[in-house]
């Protein structure tokens, strides 16, 4: 349920009655959590709040069965409580509330509902162009409309292929992880969905081989789809067919770039290549291929159900619906959460993160993983849309959200990131290998003191050029974390050059 700073959470039920999660549940606590809710919670000794199962999100047009079901009283609901307060759970819907290995519990919550529905009664245009209403981005960084991109990839002829983006490899990023194992069945309709608005009869998911519990939860959905005859041939008794198969990656960060996760899953090196000619077009195998993320597919049941116009009711003008963020570093709350887009980083990180733990004062926080942007305090009050992190030089990314408080060396953060894609560079390409390496090299420096008069001046050259030569977007968005840490930091620089030794 994304709360990772109040683990070990423990979730308590029986029948008929809520369902109560408790907080920082160790070995030696469980027996009196357990008493203590037989006798209807009544201690609310680390109680972090009850649930309301079984409603959800998809089934508000159903009778509420929440008004049916017992609950203690003077127990605060999980959605009262400050760090979900300001959540809205589309991708997440079911994590925490399902058992992620029982189709019939995602069915329940009305889970294949919008599958099926679509497969018996709606035609693949109309799909497409619920998904283009629903103003729906690509969740996996690049942003782009997923609607243009399934209507593209449904204009060219071949084979058409559907792929799954589930090599997550941003350090401490963990958003799609957490849909593949808490509700996998999401995932697997969503691609169901773009499948049958594409036309296609075959996918593929390439999952991390770091993410074991993901792989096996996937596998059990793939095998229960296929035995409900979800998936798999003449799905939902009609003539379209698809099947899905899991190739999993072997760490290499790069991969997660479109065109080189494609070559991986062909059997070749993994590395990036120009895309003068686009992957829906000629993608996997030089055939027609979608691609999305994890996020992106676990979203379209949902837009499917309830209306792209309820979906494009939430969020700014370019940036519609929710988006999934792992929030992690200096901040109090850590954890998954999953907000309307246009919200403020003040939000996000004071309201539901709880501020900067140990009473320390707030810094910066990075979006978008190692190749994001730090943001100083001043523009806190930024809504969470693509454009504007863009405008003040960083990126939405997949959704990685590091809090850094007034103890952070800005530099030496931006050399921890640029160290990380100096090693997960694929080297095709000189600006993106050597360039990287000398804007590595300088900061070093700068961090052992070693840094001269100039450093500043060259590393802000060598980032542009960089940024502009890179093959692929792990180059061009490289320079980022030291790009904004000069343009908002640039004293602390300057402090390590005259502090030299
Ligand atoms: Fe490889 Fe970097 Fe060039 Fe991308 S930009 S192709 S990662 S060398």
């Amino acid at each position: 349920i994304g709360f990772c700073e109040m683990e070990p959470l423990v979730e308590i039920m029986a029948e008929g009655k809520p369902r109560v999660m408790y907080k920082n549940i160790t070995a030696d606590k469980i027996l009196e959590a357990i008493d203590d809710y037989r006798g209807g919670a009544a201690k609310k000794k680390w109680i972090l709040g009850q649930m309301r199962d079984p409603r959800s999100l998809m089934d508000d047009d159903l009778p509420n069965p929440v008004d049916k079901v017992e609950h203690f009283e003077g127990i605060p609901f999980l959605e009262d409580v400050p760090f979900y307060k300001g959540q809205v759970k589309i991708a997440l819907r079911n994590c925490g509330y399902i058992d992620p290995d029982a189709i019939d519990a995602y069915i329940a919550r009305k889970g294949y509902f919008a599958l099926v529905e679509a497969i018996q009664g709606r035609k693949p245009k109309e799909i497409i162009e619920a998904v283009k209403q629903s103003g729906l981005r690509g969740r996996g960084g690049g942003g782009f409309p997923a609607g243009i991109k399934w209507a593209t990839c449904a204009k060219h002829h071949g084979d058409r292929y559907i792929i799954c983006n589930a090599d997550e490899g941003d350090p401490g990023a963990y958003m799609d992880r957490s849909i593949l194992e808490g509700d996998p069945h999401s995932v697997l309709e969503g691609m169901l969905i773009a499948a049958y608005a594409i036309g296609s009869s075959q996918g593929y998911i390439y999952v991390r081989n770091e993410y074991p519990l993901a792989v096996k939860r996937l596998i059990t959905a793939i095998k229960q789809a296929e035995d409900y005859g979800l998936l798999g041939d003449n799905i939902a008794d009609s003539d379209f067919s698809f099947h899905i198969k899991i190739s999993t990656g072997a760490g290499a960060f790069v991969c997660g770039e479109s065109t080189a996760l494609m070559a991986s899953l062909e059997g070749n090196v993994g590395r990036p290549r120009a895309k003068y000619v686009h992957t829906v077009e000629k993608g996997f195998r030089n055939s027609p291929t979608n691609l999305n993320n994890v996020e992106t597919y676990a979203n379209v049941p949902a837009i499917l159900l309830k209306g792209a116009d309820w979906y494009a009711g939430m969020g700014t003008e370019h940036s519609k619906g929710t988006k999934v963020f792992s929030l992690v570093g200096k901040v109090v709350n850590t954890g998954l959460v999953e907000v309307p887009m246009g919200i403020s980083l003040n939000d996000i990180v004071f309201n539901i993160g709880g501020g900067v733990p140990k009473k320390k004062a707030f810094k910066a926080v990075q979006t978008g993983g190692p190749s994001g942007g730090c943001i100083p305090e001043r523009f806190m009050k930024l809504p969470v849309d693509y454009q504007k992190l863009a405008e003040v030089g960083s990126i939405m990314g997949s959704g990685g959200m590091i809090v850094m408080d007034q103890d952070t060396c800005m530099v030496d953060v931006a050399r921890y990131f640029l160290d990380f894609l100096k090693e997960e560079s694929c080297g095709q390409c000189n600006p993106c290998r050597e360039g990287i390496k000398q804007m590595l090299d300088i900061l070093t420096d700068i961090c052992q003191g070693n840094g001269k008069q100039g450093d500043i001046e060259l590393l802000e050259e060598l980032g542009a050029m960089v940024q502009k030569f890179s093959l692929c977007g792990l180059g061009t968005s490289a320079p980022n974390p030291v790009l904004t840490t000069i343009l908002y930091f640039r004293d602390e620089y300057e402090k390590h050059i005259q502090d030299k030794k």
